[in-house]
C-alpha cells in the first residue's frame, strides 16, 4: 500500500520538530516527521540555547516574545516534556559606538512592552558586579531573558507531537521533495516514496541543496562555531546571567551551578568547513582564546579550568536572517532554514508561522515577506539597519 500522509516535516531538530507539534495541534491531519540522524543530532543539540529578545529587528522580537513565553510556560504550553528555561537575565555590554542603536532597539521593545533597559557603566555593576567595565561605555538588561536546552526542546516537541498522533521516523533520509506540474506530491526517501501534498523543509544547512534540485536558490554557508566549557573558580559565587559582550564579540552562559559556556560573535571568519557534520572538538588556542576574553571580563576566572569543548553548525545566509515560507516554485513546498547562529530562541514562533502558512496560507504574527527564500534570487537581502545586527549576537 502506499506511503501516504497529508504533511511531511522533514528534520527533527528544534523548528521540525516545534512545526510538527504546532500542526499536530491545530489537527492538520496524517503527519510524517523524518529525521536522517537522531533528534537534535543538528544544530540544535549543540545549541548554547540563550533565550533573549534583543534583536534589531522587531520582527525577530515578536517571534521570540512568543518563545520566551513557551519556555518559560512548557507545562501550561506544550504539556508534555520541558524546555529547560533558566531565567537568570540578558546583560549585553556596548562599546561607544553601539550604544545610539542599542538605545534605540530598547526604545523598540519597551514599546512591544518587554522589560528592558538600558544600564550606564555604573548601573553595570548593581546588575553584575563581577564583570570589569573600563572598556565597556553602556550595557542593557532583559531581567525575564536567560537559557534553556536545545536537546530537551526538541525532544519535548517530539513528545508533545507523538502524542498527538505525529508518525516520527527516525533513520530515514530524504532524497528529495517529488513534485508533478509544479506541486509537490511527497518526498523520496532512503525507505521509500511518501505522497503528500504538503512538505515543510527545516533540514539546516541541507536545504540548500533539497530546493536548488526545483531551481530555486538559497545560498547557506556551513560553518563551525566552537565552544569552550570552563569550571569556574570556588571563589566565584553564584551564577551570572548570560553576558553578551560586544566589545570583544563573545558571550558568557552560565551551565548547572558552577560552569559556563563560553562562544563568540563572529559567525564566519576562518570557520566555513562543508563537512560541519563531522563531530570535532576545537583545537585548544581556540579554547584558550575563548578564555581569555572571558578572564579579561571576569578578573580571577583565568584560573577556570576547561572541561571541554566542542562544535555546531552554524547555518548561515548571506545576510545572516533566515529564510521562512512558502516556496513560490513549487505549490505545496514550505521551507524554513539559514538560521544562521540564532535560531533556537526563535523554534516556537518559527513553528507557529509555519503552521499558520500550511494551514491558513498567512500568518498574524509578523510580515513574513522579508524572510522569504527568494529574496537572495531577487537580490534583495534583509537589512537590519545601521549599527550592530542579528550575525554578532548569540
Ligand atoms: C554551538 C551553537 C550554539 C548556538 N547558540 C545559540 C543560542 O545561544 N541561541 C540561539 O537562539 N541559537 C543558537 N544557536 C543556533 C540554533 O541552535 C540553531 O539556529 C537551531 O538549532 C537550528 O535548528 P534547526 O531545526 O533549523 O536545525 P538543526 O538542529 O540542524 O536540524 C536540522 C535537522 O535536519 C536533519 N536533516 C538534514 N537533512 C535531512 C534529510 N535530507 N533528511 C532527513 N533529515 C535531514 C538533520 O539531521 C538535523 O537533525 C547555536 C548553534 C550552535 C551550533
Amino acid at each position: 500500500m502506499a506511503d501516504t500522509a497529508d504533511i511531511v516535516v522533514v528534520g527533527g531538530g528544534v523548528h521540525g520538530a516545534s512545526t510538527a507539534w504546532h500542526l499536530a495541534k491545530r489537527g492538520a491531519g496524517k503527519i510524517v516527521l523524518i529525521e536522517k540522524d537522531g533528534i537534535a543530532s543538528g544544530a540544535s543539540g549543540w545549541s548554547s540555547a540563550i533565550v533573549r529578545l534583543h534583536y534589531t529587528l522587531e520582527s525577530l522580537v515578536k517571534i521570540t516574545m512568543y518563545g520566551r513565553e513557551m519556555f518559560g510556560n512548557w507545562g501550561d504550553t506544550v504539556g508534555i516534556g520541558e524546555s529547560g528555561f533558566r531565567q537568570v537575565g540578558f546583560l549585553l555590554l556596548f562599546p561607544e559606538n553601539e550604544v545610539e542603536h542599542a538605545s534605540e532597539v530598547i526604545a523598540m521593545q519597551q514599546g512591544l512592552g518587554i522589560d528592558a533597559r538600558m544600564l550606564t557603566n555604573a548601573e553595570i555593576a548593581d546588575i553584575e558586579p563581577r564583570v570589569a567595565r573600563d572598556d565597556v561605555v553602556a550595557g542593557a538588561w532583559e531581567p525575564n531573558s536567560g537559557h534553556a536546552d536545545g536537546s530537551t526542546v526538541a525532544n519535548s516537541f517530539i513528545a508533545a507531537a507523538r502524542d498527538l498522533g505525529v508518525d516520527v521516523r527516525i533513520g530515514h533520509e530524504v532524497f528529495g521533495v517529488t513534485t508533478d506540474g509544479g506541486k509537490a506530491t511527497g518526498v523520496k526517501t532512503s525507505e521509500g516514496d511518501i505522497y503528500a501534498g504538503t512538505v515543510v523543509l527545516e533540514t539546516g544547512f541541507r536545504t540548500s541543496a533539497l530546493l536548488a534540485e526545483h531551481g530555486v536558490e538559497l545560498p547557506i554557508t556551513p560553518v563551525r562555531h566552537a565552544i569552550a566549557v570552563v569550571e569556574r573558580t570556588p571563589d566565584f559565587g553564584g551564577i551570572h546571567p548570560v553576558v553578551s559582550d560586544r566589545i570583544v564579540q563573545a558571550y558568557y552562559r552560565p551551565e548547572a551551578d558552577s560552569l559556563t559556556l563560553l562562544g563568540e560573535h563572529d559567525p564566519l571568519e576562518g570557520k566555513v568547513d562543508p563537512d560541519v557534520e563531522d563531530i570535532k572538538t576545537p583545537d585548544l588556542d581556540e579554547q584558550v582564546r575563548l578564555v581569555e576574553r572571558y578572564a579579561a571580563r571576569f578578573p580571577g576566572q583565568e584560573a577556570a579550568s576547561i572541561t571541554r569543548g566542542y562544535t555546531g553548525v552554524y547555518d548561515c545566509t548571506p545576510d545572516f536572517q533566515p529564510a521562512f515560507g512558502s516556496v513560490k516554485a513549487v505549490d505545496g513546498l514550505f521551507m524554513a532554514a539559514g538560521f544562521s547562529g540564532h535560531g533556537f530562541k526563535l523554534s516556537p514562533g518559527i513553528g507557529k508561522i509555519m503552521s499558520d502558512l500550511v494551514m491558513d496560507g498567512s500568518t498574524d504574527m509578523i510580515d513574513i515577506h522579508p524572510f522569504r527564500v527568494e529574496r537572495f534570487a531577487e537580490g534583495d537581502p534583509l537589512t537590519a539597519g545601521e549599527g550592530y545586527d542579528n550575525r554578532s549576537l548569540a
